[in-house]
């Protein structure tokens, strides 16, 4: 069986460039990324972008080092809802919300996300709820909303058909995971963060701000191993890389 996938992207980003790749100088401005699956058994979301409250007034939310490290590009309209709406798929009808991981960027809409049941890696998620309130990267207020939490470990298939698989690709975090979605035009593979930038794949160079240096390269590897036999990799922040990719409502793959 094979699905539709819409990638669409939830507003921009100014951080460091240091942080996405070591060594690097001065700001870069980045997208925020998200996915919509349509499956003949469900409606799958991978990732879920930015809280809505950095739209008007980040800084009770993201705290004083959020605000020294971003500056949010993101207005009415762009919030997961909004393109989930674009796309004639209303937030309540996606049935599996699946986060690469619990960082702000990625899980700051999952409250718009109410029915879905929420996949993450286990690692992840205990990770993430062991942390203090200040943490700069995690806010509960983002993941911890109340829908059925399926603390999943390693590689798991989403419909049992080979069509929508999570893997464990842990390194930018404890337990970050990415997707590999089978389309009747190939297989793509949703990196999140555990491959930012094209260049990084193609250079082996590492982003500045990483949870397991040697686990990270071991990913970078298995993503040139599924390039090789044909997958299409979404790099999970590449300015570049997002202005030649279709977005939603028109269809990717
Ligand atoms: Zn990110």
């Amino acid at each position: 069986m094979a699905a539709e996938l819409y990638a669409f992207t939830c507003g921009f980003l100014t951080i460091p460039h240091g942080f996405l790749l070591e060594g690097a100088h001065g700001q870069i401005t980045v997208p925020i990324p998200s996915y919509l699956i349509v499956h003949p058994n469900g409606k799958v979301l991978f990732d879920s972008g930015l809280n809505v409250r950095t739209q008007t007034d980040p800084e009770p939310y993201i705290g004083p080092i959020g605000m020294k490290f971003n500056t949010f590009h993101f207005y009415p309209g762009e919030e997961i809802s909004a393109r989930l709406r674009a796309m004639e798929t209303e937030p309540g009808e996606v049935t599996h919300l699946v986060n690469s991981h619990l960082h702000y960027d990625h899980s700051g809409g999952n409250a718009q996300i109410p029915n879905a049941d929420v996949l993450v890696q286990r690692p992840e998620w205990d990770h993430a709820m062991a942390l203090p309130d200040e943490d700069p990267g995690y806010r509960k207020v983002d993941f911890d909303t109340g829908q059925c939490v399926r603390r999943i470990a390693g590689e798991h298939d989403v419909f049992g058909d080979g069509s929508v698989v999570c893997f464990p690709t842990y390194g930018h975090t404890p337990g970050h995971q990415s997707l590999r979605v089978r389309t009747s035009g190939g297989d793509f593979v949703l990196c999140g963060d555990a491959c930012y930038l094209r260049q990084s794949l193609e250079q082996l160079h590492l982003p500045g701000v990483i949870a397991d240096r040697e686990a990270t390269l071991q990913v970078f590897h298995r993503f040139r191993q599924m390039r090789a036999r044909g997958a299409r990799i979404m790099f999970g922040h590449d300015p570049e890389f997002w202005k030649t990719v279709p977005q939603g409502p028109q269809r990717l793959g």
